[in-house]
């Protein structure tokens, strides 16, 4: 059932922070529409949280900062401390997440980390749940809720969709109890010639809007995150074509379910080339389409979209993303940064499981958040920052 109640300021989404970033003019705009008093549709349940949500979600992509994405599966963890010879054990997790989260000065340039359901409720070692780590450093927990990816009968072989929705809204008001203020849900899809499949783009986009809808309706505010595989030969060109589709069909169907798009994030890859494509693209290349591709089919009232790294490299997600912000654009989001290989590499590389590491892993985290913060204000000097990733890691087939 719709419901229709006056508006105030935050729920339309006018915040200090996106009046900083979009300029005076059209925050004038803004701010004169809402002491018109527009009613505003708010489908079913949503109302409670509104105004949080849209604060939520404005905090998070406020100017200069972006989100840790550390909300690796056990099993994919496994993989990040293998390559640095530690064992996968609850207590090595519990130490590197301890690392993480209590990295003086993260706040600065982190506005939320998104964790695994085991480091939602877990602490660090002197007993501080890491929630409590985290906001006291000014950074919002999050929570990964999608159950992983399954194979889609009725697609090609290697298509699959995300499962996670029975039981969510169970789950999801007990991570908000827990202090989780928003959500990630991956679904994946992949570009070959006969691919993604017309079923896989729907069951996919259906997927990610009935979760938003959903996580919301209990508090949480929805990073919506339709990833489509770096793996391929294809050109930037059907990149894009393959990502306006996605994204045309993922805002259908959230305005379908009566998602609340103030209170919501996306959650893309940049529109890059495959990563076996025989020719090279620039960062200006990539900037310019990414934004193209955002501009055609992302509604303005989403207040940000903050990238995956998908397997760049510490300094090209950097680059790339600061590229793009120094470019003029129509569309008024921040584009920002979550993370997850892109800001980790360089702190595990000088970890190495080793308590005598800890601060120097800290700052390799820390360098990695600051030039993603400058990347965000259009200001990364390229090489700036140290980095131990130079390779990047991509991986075919990656499974997170
Ligand atoms: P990467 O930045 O490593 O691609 O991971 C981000 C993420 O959260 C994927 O779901």
């Amino acid at each position: 059932m719709a419901f229709v109640g006056s508006v105030s300021a935050a729920k339309l989404g006018f915040s200090s922070a996106i009046s900083q970033r979009v300029g005076r003019d059209r925050y004038a705009k803004r701010t004169s529409r809402a002491s018109m008093g527009l009613a505003i549709n708010l489908k079913g349940g949503v109302e409670t949280f509104a105004d949080e949500l849209v604060e939520t979600a404005n905090k998070i992509a406020s100017p200069g900062h972006g989100i840790l994405a550390v909300d690796e599966s056990t099993k994919t963890i496994g993989k990040r401390l293998a390559s640095i010879g530690v064992e996968n054990t609850e207590e090595n997790r519990q130490g590197y997440r301890q690392l993480l989260f209590n990295c003086p000065g993260l706040g600065e340039y982190i506005s939320g980390a998104i964790l695994f359901e085991e480091t939602l409720y877990q602490s660090s070692t002197d007993g501080t749940p890491f929630v409590d780590c985290l906001k006291s450093v000014g950074v919002i927990p999050g929570i990964k809720v999608d159950k992983g990816l399954s194979p889609l009968g009725g697609a090609e072989s290697f298509e699959t969709w995300c499962t996670g929705l029975d039981g969510l809204s169970e789950r999801a008001a007990a991570y908000y109890k827990q202090g989780a203020r928003f959500a990630k849900w991956r679904a994946v899809l992949q570009i070959s010639n006969s691919t993604p499949s017309k079923l896989s783009i729907d069951e996919n986009a259906w997927g990610l809007a009935r979760y938003a809808k959903t996580v919301q309706d209990q508090g949480l505010v929805p990073i919506i995150e339709p990833e489509i595989l770096m793996d391929g030969d294809h050109s930037i060109e059907r990149t894009a074509e393959v990502q306006e589709e996605v994204l045309a069909t993922v805002y259908k169907f959230c305005d379908l379910n009566g998602v609340f798009l103030e209170g919501s994030l996306l959650k893309p890859n940049m529109t890059v080339p495959g990563a076996e494509f025989s020719g090279t693209t620039s960062p200006e290349e990539i900037g310019a389409y990414t934004v193209r591709t955002l501009e055609r089919q992302v509604p303005p009232s989403v207040p940000g979209i903050m990238f995956l790294s998908g397997g760049m490299s510490e300094e090209e997600a950097s680059i790339n993303l600061s590229v793009m912000n120094k470019a003029p654009r129509k569309g008024p989001w921040s584009l920002s940064f979550s993370y997850g290989r892109a800001l980790q590499q360089s702190c595990l590389k000088t970890w190495l499981g080793k308590e005598e590491n800890v601060e120097a892993a800290q700052e390799a985290l820390l360098a990695r958040a600051r030039a993603n913060s400058q990347a965000n204000l259009g200001k990364y000097a390229p090489g700036s920052e140290k980095s131990l990733d130079a390779q990047g890691t991509f991986e075919k087939g990656y499974k997170y």
